[in-house]
């Protein structure tokens, strides 16, 4: 396995693997949600490890990453349209629109969802442009290229601007989020190879 390494989608992450449930993710999981006792990390003897289990009923709760949905829309004349958050976090940065997967929907069913509440445009999801590990927020970013085909642009709750940029103009140094800054490095890189984009952006804090 460690020939192997972790894998391109483990780019957007810097925590190590293997380090269990994240300590908040775990502190906000303080009860059973069968009985309502308490549960605790336990070493269980079929399991390699720790698991947080009941201490009366011995349910074992599972923590899995969540899986969030985003798509990079293309307009006719082949830019990029992003979003700049209204919501925190990332507030006032750029982002591509996207969310979480429900669990009564198909991920394309998601992609048009999220896209059509954040940027009031329809898309059809087309190729995968990647996917990316965040064990930090203990999620998976799913990355769409997704063709514009229809709506009209407008601003959210959730959204100050709707923009849409040239692949040539991408404003990096404003891209909210390391996995926004994967997905849209590796569509340009895909479709636009001629285009130079930053290795690596500044040290500020992402999610
Ligand atoms: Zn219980």
């Amino acid at each position: 396995m460690e020939s192997i390494g972790r894998g391109p989608d483990a780019r957007s992450t810097d925590i190590v693997s293997g380090g269990g449930t994240p300590r908040w993710l775990a502190s906000m999981l303080r009860h059973c949600s069968k009985c309502g006792a308490e549960i605790r990390l336990t070493a269980l003897p079929e399991e390699n490890r720790e698991r947080l289990a009941c201490t009366a009923c011995g349910h074992v709760t599972y923590v899995n990453p969540r899986l969030v949905v985003t798509t990079l829309p293309v307009d006719a004349d082949g830019s990029l349209v992003l979003i700049r958050r209204g919501i925190e976090p990332g507030y006032g940065s750029w982002a591509q629109p996207g969310g979480f997967l429900e669990v009564d929907e198909t991920v394309g069913e998601a992609a048009v969802r999220e896209t059509l509440e954040e940027t009031g445009l329809l898309v059809r999801p087309g190729e995968l442009v990647g996917l990316y590990s965040r064990l930090e927020a203990a999620v998976v970013t799913l990355v769409f290229e997704a063709e514009v085909v229809g709506g009209d642009v407008r601003t959210s709750s959730e959204t100050l601007e709707v923009r849409s940029f040239r692949p040539a103009e991408i404003p990096w140094e404003g891209i909210a989020f390391t996995t926004s800054y994967w997905g849209i490095r590796d569509w340009v890189e895909r479709r636009h190879p001629e285009i130079e984009v930053p290795q690596a952006l500044d040290g500020r804090e992402r999610f």
